[in-house]
């Protein structure tokens, strides 16, 4: 039975997120990470899937994500704690927060930014890992850095001694045919450029409406909000 809480909440209920979850899953063949993202959304919602084994959220905003991660900081997955992912647009006077709160920050697209969280990584945590976004369908809109610019960056940000550069991470446009497989190859392209090329295992692309399309593509991680949370009401 709902409670009548439930009833009018802007929240789906645990049972319907559980499901959502579920059928998500089986999208998704054992190689690629899946990564739910919980913007907006309740650390109780956060606790109910990592109940069921999910180990990496992905959040957007730096004050909601501290929050939530000090919230859930106890909670294990089959004896860990979660891995916190930032996929949102990264200020420079975010990058200690950025540094100290996550396990992975995807938006890096310059190198001044990938220095402060290098600087500012406390030096009791493991190397934060990196992806590089790339601006793949040149929206004037987007962050992102050029294609142009990814073997210099992959260089220098590969020696970046409190960093472990992973990959790529892509938002396509709307409507992009070949951002998928434009990423995929440079993803091939650029890790002779890396310092420790065996780190360069990431590519971040798919979300709730092209999923299939991304792991096709080669994706290795896949971030999904909507099709597991239910939509969002603002942002
Ligand atoms: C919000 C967000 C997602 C999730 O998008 P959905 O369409 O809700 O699955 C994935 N990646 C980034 C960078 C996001 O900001």
């Amino acid at each position: 039975m709902m409670s009548t809480h439930e009833n009018f909440s802007e929240f789906i209920c645990d049972k319907q997120l559980i499901q959502n979850y579920e059928q998500i899953k089986q999208k998704i063949p054992p190689h690629v990470t899946l990564l739910a993202v919980s913007k907006t959304k309740p650390s109780h919602m956060i606790q109910v899937l990592a109940e069921q084994g999910q180990q990496h959220f992905g959040e957007n905003y730096v004050q909601e994500a501290i929050a939530k991660i000090q919230q859930l900081k106890d909670i294990k997955i089959n004896g860990e704690p979660i891995i916190w992912h930032y996929i949102g647009h990264i200020q420079r006077n975010k990058t200690r927060d950025l540094a100290q709160y996550f396990d992975w920050v995807h938006g890096v697209d310059r190198l001044l930014i990938a220095e402060r969280l290098s600087e500012q990584r406390p030096k009791n945590l493991a190397k934060l890992n990196i992806c590089i976004q790339i601006n793949i369908d040149d929206e004037e809109t987007k962050s992102g850095c050029q294609p142009e610019e990814l073997p210099i960056l992959v260089e220098k940000i590969s020696q970046l001694a409190n960093l472990r550069l992973r990959g790529l991470m892509i938002i396509p446009a709307k409507n992009s045919e070949t951002a998928f497989v434009k990423t995929k190859q440079l993803f091939d392209n650029v890790k002779q450029f890396h310092a420790n090329p065996s780190d360069w295992d990431t590519l971040s692309m798919g979300m709730s409406g092209d999923i299939e399309q991304a792991i096709d593509a080669g994706s290795s991680m896949v971030r999904v909000g909507t099709a597991i949370f239910g939509v969002r009401n603002y942002y």
